[in-house]
Order: C-alpha cells, then sequence, then structure tokens
C-alpha cells in the first residue's frame, strides 16, 4: 500500500533542498515531477525540476483529465499527473509531491490517507532574505512571493506536520522520521501482518 507525502512551503522556505536531500537518502521514494506552464529558471532543465509545457498543451490535458489536481500559481499553471500515482503504486514506491495549498487540498479529497507536511522558514524576515541570496527573481516578484507566502501560511491548519527550517540537515531528519513512521501505521501494515496472525490461527478483521 503506497503512502503520497505532500510537502508544501512559501517559495524560499528551503524546501526544494529538503526534498532533494530526501529523495537522494530514500530508494523507495518516487518524487511527483509536475507539469508546469512556466518558464525554467535560472540552472533548471526540461524534466529535471519540472516538465515545461505550452499553456495550449496543459489545457489539452486538463481536458483529457491527466492531472490528479492542478492549479494556477502565479500566473502559471501547475499539475500532477495522475502517472506517477500508478507508477508508485504498481511498483510498491511511496510518493513525494511538492505542491502548493490548493494542490495539497484537492488531493487529499481524493486520497484522503496522503500525508501532508508543511515547510516555514523561522521568520517573514529570513525568507526574504532567502528569497533575495536566490538572485533568481526580480524585486517585483520578490514582493509577490512575499504576498503569496503569507496566504499560504494562512493555511496551515491543512497539514498534519510543520517542519520550521532552522537548519537543512535537521529538517531532512524530520521529514525523515515523518515518512519511516507513516510506512508502519497499523492500516500500512496489516499486508504484512496476515502471515503472522495466520501462522497464530488468526484471522484478520
Ligand atoms: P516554483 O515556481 O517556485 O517552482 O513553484 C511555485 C509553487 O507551485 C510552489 O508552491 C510549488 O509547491 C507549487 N507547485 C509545484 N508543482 C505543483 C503542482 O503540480 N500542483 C500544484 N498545485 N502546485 C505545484
Amino acid at each position: 500500500m503506497s503512502a503520497v507525502f505532500i510537502v508544501s512551503a512559501p517559495s524560499g522556505s528551503g524546501k526544494s533542498t529538503i526534498v532533494n536531500r530526501t529523495l537522494a537518502l530514500d530508494p523507495k521514494l518516487l518524487f511527483s515531477k509536475s507539469y508546469t506552464t512556466r518558464a525554467p529558471r535560472g540552472k533548471e532543465r526540461e524534466g529535471e525540476s519540472y516538465h515545461y509545457i505550452s499553456r495550449e498543451d496543459f489545457e489539452a490535458r486538463i481536458g483529457r483529465d491527466e492531472f490528479l489536481e492542478w492549479a494556477r500559481v502565479f500566473e502559471n499553471y501547475y499539475g500532477t499527473h495522475r502517472g506517477y500515482w500508478d507508477r508508485a503504486q504498481a511498483a510498491g514506491n511511496d510518493l513525494l509531491l511538492d505542491i502548493d495549498v490548493q494542490g495539497a487540498a484537492q488531493l487529499r479529497e481524493r486520497i484522503p490517507d496522503a500525508v501532508t507536511i508543511f515547510v516555514l522558514a523561522p521568520s517573514r524576515g529570513i525568507l526574504e532574505q532567502r528569497l533575495r541570496s536566490r538572485g533568481e527573481d526580480a524585486e517585483e516578484v520578490i514582493q509577490k512571493r512575499l504576498r503569496g507566502a503569507a496566504e499560504e501560511i494562512r493555511n496551515y491548519k491543512l497539514y498534519d506536520y510543520v517542519l520550521i527550517n532552522h537548519h537543512v540537515e535537521e529538517s531532512v531528519h524530520r521529514l525523515r522520521s515523518i515518512i519511516e513512521a507513516e510506512r508502519i501505521r497499523r492500516k500500512r501494515m496489516e499486508p504484512s501482518m496476515q502471515p503472522i496472525l495466520e501462522s497464530f490461527g488468526m484471522e484478520m478483521d
């Protein structure tokens, strides 16, 4: 039974670094690479962080119901392709998604067992400093991202877990602890328990 982990955070919170390090350490975790209409930033390349597609292509895929969820974020479309969930289930892997608050809410409707994690910078000042030091966005974009951050933070109650990202290593450790604990929830363990119970002459309810 595959688990789904949704990580959301205002941009600049350090979420991508935490997610990438966690993925590198956990071969059972499949990353859902989103589709987006936004242009690649800095050193980003097709297929690494996102699948970059045109607005027409995105809208055609919405029409074909290819996305498990999709949203408009900062004037661009972003969406989670169904194929990743199917692939994770077929391979017995767990799925990790990096999506925004709107996407997390939609996905929870479809996959109620999804585990949601919110990453937060320690303060607004630190978030602003991190956005500037990336050197990737114009001032106007930084201001828009800061307003977006306030909007996302307002929805923190949608989430099961909160990571205040003081240090990346500590946050990676915490995220991995959440993943490990969720993997051994009773409900997920029942298939493995079945032969044990049978050896005691019991059946599962
Ligand atoms: P960025 O442009 O900084 O890479 O991402 C902007 C926002 O879009 C982030 O909050 C990110 O989590 C969100 N995002 C990325 N992929 C998806 C997706 O497939 N669905 C939704 N709903 N949000 C996404």
